[in-house]
């Protein structure tokens, strides 16, 4: 933990006026703050607030990075109602959130929302979980490169640029990139109709690392989630995400990925 320590003592203009420190990360938060399963990462039940508070003696918030990119989006929106937003980071895995009323819902220990893990397959590539079938192995970056190549790749071949490399070929009419993004759009749409059914969401937001071809993918799956949600249930607002790359202050510069 001293790398946060040696960043603080870095800074020359702002480090007296630090009061506190917020942490994100993709994984299992509990409401206190104690990391839970941070698979990227292979940690299980650290209290990662304690042990950076301890070193920098300031209090420390440790968030799941979708809760903090929602509440970011939120929180920076000049609206001042929002009724039901749904929030999925769609990077490196398909991390989820719900605000309601301006509230993030957390669920019993702080821990819910794991949309990633709707189960929208009977089969399918592992996921982290343990189990096949899960939205995230469909529906992040490896998965798109996946779609994009037509061949499997494995995690760290996974290339961070592809989003926008992919982008660049939907502007020139690349038929990879074209089914790269439908098909992605198309399970992204599975999962849609069941979060959809669940919450009537007046909003759902896609940010994340994937950002540079959201707006394609929001064009793919309004239509047939409009068409598949409960009849006489309104289609959500689908927006992406303005804060991009701000939306939350993950933990490592590699994990801003997810
Ligand atoms: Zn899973």
């Amino acid at each position: 933990m001293g790398l946060v320590a040696d960043k603080l003592a870095s800074l020359t203009l702002y480090r007296d006026s630090i009061r506190a420190m917020g942490v994100t990360v993709p994984g299992l938060v509990r409401r206190d703050g104690h990391v839970i399963n941070l698979p990227i990462l292979g940690w299980k039940d650290v209290n990662l607030g304690a042990l950076i508070a301890a070193d920098i003696d300031l209090p420390c918030h440790v968030e799941n990075n979708a809760n903090a990119a929602a509440f970011g989006h939120i929180y920076s929106d000049p609206r001042p109602h929002h009724g039901v937003v749904v929030y999925l980071k769609i990077g490196t895995g398909c991390g989820g959130a719900v605000i309601i009323d301006d509230k993030l819902l957390r669920g019993g220990n702080g821990l819910g929302t794991e949309f990633g893990h709707l189960r929208i397959a009977a089969d399918g590539p592992l996921c982290s979980c343990g189990q096949r079938g899960c939205m995230e192995t469909f529906v992040n970056l490896k998965a798109l490169q996946r779609y994009a190549t037509n061949r499997d790749v494995d995690e760290a071949a996974t290339d961070p640029q592809l989003p926008a490399q992919v982008a660049a070929g939907l502007a020139v009419g690349d038929p990879d990139a074209e089914r790269a993004v439908t098909t992605l759009a198309g399970h992204l749409t599975e999962g849609l109709v069941d979060i959809s059914n669940l919450f009537d969401p007046d909003e759902v937001v896609l940010g994340g690392a994937m950002l540079p071809v959201l707006d394609a993918v929001v064009a793919r799956v309004a239509g047939p989630l409009g068409r598949r949600m409960v009849p006489g249930m309104s289609l959500p607002l689908l927006t992406v995400s303005w804060i991009g790359a701000f939306e939350c202050a993950d933990w490592g510069g590699g994990l801003g990925a997810s």
